[in-house]
């Protein structure tokens, strides 16, 4: 396994198991640069948002990679303002023309905003007849939205993204993904870089004479993850890159584990008001 190696999505469709994500990552020279040395360092995985206003910014740095389209990974995500104004098709055409691409690789939807999840849900299987989107999936879903969505489709989401971190270990949100064939992909995996600072994890990392990052991300790739841990930084960006030369041993893994305190970094999904 190397920052190639891909998952098979419930659809065929293979997502590589390492992406950048470009939350909070300024629109212009930020995201571009972010992007480019991610490509540089091997990356084939971007996930953006219509919300973070970087797209365009990502767009660009992709293509100027001269890397082929067929061998980038592109996510984006439906606003919560374009569900509540039935904008749901036109969002997709807004963000394809800010990346500058014909299709995105995986189309989510960003929160499961009350009344208009099921119906954007629908939606979602129109985008993916039309080939906007290789694949079509959920955020910040939790088993009762997945549940709900299911009872009115028969397309399964690709990918369920929610919040996860050594601090939120998200066990049975991500059994039930697994058992329903949703591939389960971490958003703030590093605690939104709070987790790093965890003394335990820095144990860890002595042992292995790795970074308390590289643990966290190794960590959530043996438990089948996709992760995609943010950064504008070079150098963190090819630290975060480096996890697929080593192995947690069962003790060290199991340990992580134990760190659990349910405690989110972001907005909870049941109460979030925007
Ligand atoms: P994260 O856990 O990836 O943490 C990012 C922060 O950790 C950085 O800003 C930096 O401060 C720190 N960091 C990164 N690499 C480090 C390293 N090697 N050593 C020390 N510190 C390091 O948090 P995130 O950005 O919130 O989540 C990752 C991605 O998930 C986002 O960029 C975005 O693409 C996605 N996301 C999705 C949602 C959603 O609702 N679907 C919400 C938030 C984020």
């Amino acid at each position: 396994m190397d920052l190639s190696s891909k998952v098979k999505l419930n659809n065929g469709v293979e997502m590589p198991y390492l992406g950048l994500g470009v939350f909070l990552a300024k629109e212009g020279e930020e995201t571009y640069n972010a992007v480019k040395w991610a490509i540089e360092a091997g990356y084939r995985h971007i996930d953006t948002a219509m919300i973070y206003g970087n797209e365009e910014s990502v767009g660009r740095a992709i293509k100027d990679s001269k890397i082929a389209r067929s061998d980038i990974f592109v996510t984006t995500k439906i606003w919560n303002e374009d569900m509540r104004q039935n904008n749901q098709e036109k969002a997709i055409d807004t963000s394809l023309k800010l990346l500058g691409l014909d299709y995105v690789d995986l189309y989510l939807i960003h929160w499961p905003v009350k009344e208009k999840y099921v119906e954007t849900w629908k939606k979602m299987e129109v985008i993916y007849e039309t080939g906007k989107a290789r694949a079509v999936g959920v955020s910040n879903f939790n088993i009762h939205h997945i549940e709900e969505i299911l009872s009115v489709s028969k397309l399964v989401p690709a990918v369920n993204q929610c919040e996860c971190s050594p601090e939120l270990t998200q066990e049975d949100l991500a059994d039930y993904c697994k058992q329903k064939g949703i591939q389960f992909e971490p958003w703030g995996p590093l605690g939104q870089g709070n987790s790093v600072n965890n003394p335990e994890i820095a144990a860890i990392a002595k042992k292995y004479q790795k970074t308390p990052a590289q643990i966290i991300l190794r960590w959530g790739f043996q438990r089948g993850f996709v992760n995609i841990p943010k950064s504008s930084n070079k150098t963190r960006i090819v630290e975060n890159s480096k996890i697929f030369d080593f192995e947690l041993d069962d003790a060290d893994f199991n340990k992580i584990f134990t760190l659990n305190k349910n405690k989110r970094n972001g907005p909870d999904p049941e109460t979030f008001d925007f």
